[in-house]
């Protein structure tokens, strides 16, 4: 498991909102992801977000790991989601 922040300060995951919407066309907060430490699932609103510097870290409420990772340069985005088996995005029926 990588160390915690030493200030230990986040924000839960609709501090994500924002920063995702430039990447999906839907609201990602109310997707449901799988951690990959724990196998606990529930929605990114309830991740809990550190940052904003040098980018978002997203951990699982349960376990602590880190599930998400969002960094914004100038002309680019990195989402690192190495940590989330799978994301279940709700959407309109097809
Ligand atoms: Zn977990």
């Amino acid at each position: 498991m990588d160390a915690l922040p030493a200030d230990d300060v986040y924000q839960d995951g609709n501090a994500l909102a924002g920063p995702l919407s430039e990447i999906f066309a839907v609201d990602v907060t109310a997707a449901v992801g799988r951690c990959t430490g724990c196998g606990s699932t529930g929605p990114l609103a309830r991740l809990r977000v550190y940052g904003p510097g040098p980018g978002l870290v997203a951990r699982c409420p349960d376990c602590e790991q880190i599930v998400l990772r969002l960094v914004r340069g100038p002309d680019a985005a990195w989402l690192d989601l190495r940590g989330t088996v799978s994301l279940r995005i709700p959407l309109g029926s097809a």
